[in-house]
């Protein structure tokens, strides 16, 4: 068994993944008492990637709950994506790469390598180039 894991993803419901088993069904009233869970549905169970979620507002109160009744938790955060513009990555000159003003912090700068996926193209800033921004880890407990 993996370690006990939160995962929140932007506007997503919020993944527990590893929770001990404490028997059938348990998690649900396990879960839903550390927010006062006051109908059902605010804690679900998914037998195909058997793991819970709850919805994001209640991440950091279940963190913490977790937290408490298990020690510690592994918290993987999604966050947004990082921005590329045409002009760092396309013609941008690598050896300025210290001045990119752009949200890849100069390391696509002159590459010719854009992002993951590429949006736009047709305003005057030309293409902009996405991807996922890599998860931040910690550790609670
Ligand atoms: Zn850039």
């Amino acid at each position: 068994m993996g370690d006990l894991t939160v995962t929140i993803r932007p506007g997503r419901r919020t993944e527990i993944q590893n929770m001990p088993f404490e028997g059938n069904g348990r998690g649900y009233t396990i879960l839903g008492d550390m927010f006062n869970a006051s109908r059902r549905g605010q804690v679900d169970y998914s037998p195909s990637s058997r793991s819970w979620s709850v919805s994001r507002p209640h991440t950091n109160a279940v963190i913490h709950g977790l937290a408490a009744r298990y020690g510690r938790v592994t918290v993987i955060q999604h966050g947004g994506v990082e921005k590329c513009v045409e002009a760092c990555w396309k013609t941008g000159l690598p050896e300025n790469a210290w001045l990119c003003e752009c949200a890849c912090a100069g390391r696509n700068h002159g590459s010719g390598q854009p992002f993951k996926v590429i949006v736009g193209g047709n305003g005057p800033g030309g293409q902009l180039s996405v991807q996922a921004r890599a998860p931040h880890v910690f550790y609670v407990g």
